[in-house]
């Protein structure tokens, strides 16, 4: 291979591809326009410029193979861009994250029928561990010699991890004003956590830069980002699939890029398709905090216009102020009857505090804002509280500390005493 950014204008796949390196997928096809080119490390169309996805000629699949699959997203490999000898080679096997029964929750917001999914459980704590899996794949079958990535914190965690794990030689591109439990979650797997004086969109604006001028990079959310894109679809296959293979009647998601919810769609529709769960309506919800909200604000304006913004929130991880996918959130949360909604800072610590305290879940600002928006979904009446729902916990609590620590702590410090214990008035 020349380069990981060459463009390819046929269907025939990429020179030195081995035979089913990417499995069932035939082509990567054209968002906007359905254009096809062939499988290899194009992002966008060579027509349109609109943004390639994966297409694939799915075999039968059955409920029975998948379950009879390992507990990880593996289960799911003939529904993934990945060569069926996949967990042959090194990996982090994330994923069969706990969907937890919000008994506790549901009470507390009037929601009868609440479930958790909870993906800070995955081996680097967040959700990214799905997608980086995938684009790794991609990355070995396509020979790269470096795996890279900007990254609002989460999505080098898991990269760095993920390199190290295969030996292959990882660069990761962050914001400078990054939490430090962010910073050092990467610089714990890497010599190579390269920080960025800028926002994300600086940072990701490099990374461009440094995959059009280096050969052989992949970068997982750049030039191989159609591979990385389809591990989100996990998530929505784990959650049919542990509802006993039906869809929930509703979800709420974080959005930073927008991949993610488009991804649970997808996969939502995928498994109508192939008969895996029964066909029904279902409304997609997406949550953003205010302070980089770009797609509520298209939302609520009624337009498809997404405005570019200066992210400033405590949510990081969702601090992307040009997300590539908006448009298609704002046509997915509007055709599925759900919505786009933001919460403050103030907010997203609340829900921390929430969450933890009426199901034992830590999450991050990123899992904050989405339980903060389902709560504002409620009161605003946008969500009808009688459906089953399900809220995506994307991140652990422990990357952001600092979000909470001036809010929670000892109730008392007392001495080593029975009497002090008693004098404290704690009980
Ligand atoms: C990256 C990330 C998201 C959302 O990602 P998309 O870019 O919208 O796919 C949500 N939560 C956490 C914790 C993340 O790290
Ligand atoms: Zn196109």
């Amino acid at each position: 291979m020349s380069t990981l950014l060459d463009e390819n204008t046929a269907t025939t796949p990429a020179k030195g591809l081995r035979e089913g390196a990417f499995g069932n997928a035939r082509a990567l096809a054209c968002r906007e326009c359905g254009h096809e080119v062939a499988l290899g490390p194009s992002y966008a169309c060579p027509e349109c410029f609109g943004p390639l996805e994966v297409a694939y000629d799915f075999p039968a699949v059955t409920r029975e193979e998948i379950a009879a699959g390992p507990a990880n997203i593996w289960r799911y490999k003939a529904l993934l861009p990945v060569p069926d000898d996949i967990e042959q080679n090194p990996n982090m096997e994330p994923g069969f994250t706990r969907l937890l029964k919000a008994h506790n929750l549901g009470r507390e917001l009037g929601i009868d029928n609440l479930w958790v999914k909870d993906d800070s459980t995955n081996p680097t704590n967040s959700f990214k561990d799905r997608v980086v899996a995938c684009a790794l794949s991609a990355a070995r079958e396509l020979d790269a010699k470096v795996f890279a990535c900007p990254s609002t914190g989460n999505l080098a965690n898991a990269v760095a991890a993920a390199g190290a794990r295969a030996g292959i030689t990882t660069v990761v591109f962050i914001p400078s004003n990054l939490e430090t439990p962010k910073q050092v979650n990467s610089a714990v797997y890497t010599d190579r956590l390269v920080a960025v004086d800028g926002n994300y969109d600086d940072v990701n604006k490099l990374a461009s830069e440094i995959a059009g001028e280096e050969e052989g990079w992949a970068f997982v959310n750049v030039n191989v980002r159609p591979f990385y894109a389809e591990g989100s679809k996990t998530l929505g296959y784990e959650i049919a699939e542990q509802l006993g293979w039906r869809l929930p009647d509703q979800i709420v998601i974080p959005v930073a890029s927008g991949s993610q919810l488009t991804k649970v769609d997808k996969a939502f529709q995928e498994l109508i398709a192939l008969g895996l769960v029964e066909d029904k309506p279902y409304k997609i919800y997406g949550a953003q905090a205010t302070g980089c909200s770009p797609v509520s604000v298209a939302y609520k304006a009624g337009t498809d216009a997404i405005r570019p913004v200066k992210p400033d929130t405590i949510a990081k991880s969702l601090a992307i102020g040009n997300p590539a996918d908006g448009i298609y959130v704002l046509d997915i949360c509007r055709r599925s009857g759900g919505a786009v909604e933001d919460i403050t800072d103030e907010q997203v610590r609340e829900a921390i505090v929430l969450l933890a305290r009426t199901e034992g879940i830590f999450t991050e600002t990123a899992g904050g804002t989405t339980v903060g928006v389902l709560k504002k979904l409620v009161e605003t009446g946008q969500l009808d509280t009688s459906l089953e729902t399900v809220v995506i916990n994307t991140g652990h609590g422990l990357k952001t500390l600092d979000a909470v620590s001036d809010r929670v702590g000892a109730v008392a410090t007392i001495a080593p005493s029975y009497d002090a214990f008693l004098a404290s008035g704690i009980l």
